[in-house]
């Protein structure tokens, strides 16, 4: 059987009460339910869309499985539920179970469910009326089909909701809802840690308690770039660790090694807003103890464009991404696609080195006019910041060609460059405009090739890039 429901939000119980009465709707039968949540071992259902649950309806008790729901606006999914036997030891008996086979415990949802069985031109459709402890009161509207009658159905309960005055559809679930106000109201302790050891040892800890490890490496002075990337992680794993350590091997001897920013009491705040569990914060010679000898080169990525202008960089980025996903040793690691060279060549180490790690890349945060998030973005005094948005500019200019019809590279990169040429004090780097996976230059440039760009503006050098 497939479940299809939607949810609505903003909602007035007497109205809704009265339309019901109206439309004949049977009398409502009022339980309280609480549902235990679970995720799976091998795969997390945050991501897959899938749901398992422990429910107990006083002292009634059911699992429920439900799949990933299908595209559309509708909420269809596949759904399974089976009655387990009454009381509290046999829910205590089935949670353990579930936790003895791996599973993990992900938060509870209670609420106070009035169901009104409807007989609605001609489907036999459920009205639920919910109040949600933590999150307030939201309607249901919900029918079983079989698959081939799921068109209709949906139509129905669309028709339905028109006639109950339903109009503030609320996509979330019940536990997304309930895990995002967690998120937003936990103030969670982030412990800091210096050493090796100490990180090894909590790390450890969490993996005893058998939680998901998402890691977020950063250079500190940290921005909302960073904090999206600290959220994508929080939401999707049990425990956080964000590195801050300004790494010396990645910096040419000319660049911004000593003056990089390092806001450091700034950043352990955000951190702890963000929910961020670990903060790792070593000093230099923690990664690079004396006689420190071995580095990471992916050849054939490292040395073009960011590569060519920062010789070494990359050779720097991969030796500490390695060395510091060995120590932290995470499920995933997040990355930013504003360092889009960056994110190919840890994705082509993982791979060529067999590094138990996904690698998660998350989109670039912007100012609202376009310019990329940087850390660098504080070097800038108010006249740079004006130009700096050229970046982002000469980039959407491009990409608007492509749009048009143009694909040839190098009419591309003279789009940019002639945009940043046309702002004064504004140096071009590079422009280019390359195969997202083997960042080579095409002949003809296809959808998921990407523009980049390197510009200097006064001593401020800012990369930015799009996917066409
Ligand atoms: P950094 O501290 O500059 O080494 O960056 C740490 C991580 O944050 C990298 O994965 C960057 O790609 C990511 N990051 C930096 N700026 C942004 C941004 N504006 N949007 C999204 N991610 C970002």
């Amino acid at each position: 059987m497939l479940e299809i429901e939607q949810k609505y939000a903003n909602i007035d119980p007497v109205d809704l009460r009265s339309r019901l009465a109206r439309l004949g709707a049977g009398p409502e039968v009022v339980h309280v339910e609480v549902d235990h949540y679970f995720n799976a071992a091998d795969r997390d259902f945050a991501r897959t869309g899938e749901a398992f649950r422990l429910r107990r309806i006083g002292s009634k008790n059911y699992f429920t499985y439900k799949g990933a729901k299908q595209p559309g606006t509708l909420k269809v999914r596949l759904e399974s539920e089976i009655a387990l036997p009454d009381g509290d030891e046999a829910a205590a008996q089935h949670a353990e179970m579930l936790r003895m086979l791996g599973f993990r415990a992900v938060a509870v949802v209670r609420k106070r469910r009035a169901s009104f069985p409807l007989s609605y031109q001609g489907t036999e459709v459920t009205v639920c009326l919910d109040e949600v402890e933590g999150l307030g009161t939201f309607a249901e509207v919900e029918v079983l089909a079989e698959q081939d009658q799921a068109g209709e159905a949906g139509a129905v309960l669309t028709r339905l909701a028109g006639d109950l005055g339903l109009t503030h559809v609320e996509p979330g679930s019940y536990l997304g809802l309930v895990l995002a106000l967690q998120a937003r109201t936990t103030r969670r302790e982030s412990v800091l840690v210096t050493t090796t050891d100490e990180l090894r040892s909590a790390r450890a800890e969490a993996r005893r308690k058998r939680l998901s490890i998402g890691f977020v490496p950063t250079m500190g002075a940290l921005h909302r770039g960073h904090r999206s990337l600290i959220e994508a992680a929080r939401s999707e794993c049990d425990f956080v660790v964000v590195s801050i350590f300004v790494n010396p091997t990645q910096f040419a001897p000319h660049e911004d090694l000593s003056r990089y920013p390092r806001p450091f009491d700034d950043d352990v705040r955000l951190c702890r807003e963000a929910g961020v569990d670990l903060i790792f914060h070593p000093a230099p010679e923690v990664i690079y103890p004396g006689g420190y000898r071995t580095f990471v080169e992916v050849t054939g990525l490292q040395d073009e464009w960011e590569g060519a202008s920062r010789p070494g960089h990359f050779r720097g980025v991969a030796t500490v991404v390695l060395k510091l996903s060995n120590l932290v040793q995470p499920d995933r690691v997040y990355l930013g696609q504003k360092d889009v060279q960056q994110v190919r060549i840890v994705q082509q180490l993982v791979r060529d080195l067999a590094v138990p790690v996904e690698v998660v890349v998350r989109p670039t945060v912007r100012e609202p006019d376009g310019l990329a998030l940087s850390s660098r973005n504080r070097y800038l005094d108010s006249e740079q910041r004006t130009k700096a948005v050229c970046v982002h500019r000469a980039l959407t200019a491009a990409a608007e060609r492509f749009t048009q019809g143009e694909t040839d590279p190098a009419t591309l990169r003279r789009v940019m460059a002639d945009h940043i040429a046309a702002t004064p004090g504004a140096v071009l780097d590079y422009a280019a405009v390359v195969s997202g996976d083997t960042f080579a230059v095409p002949e003809r440039v296809q959808s998921g090739a990407i523009l980049a760009l390197a510009v200097t503006i006064g001593t401020t050098r800012l990369i930015d890039n799009l996917v066409l």
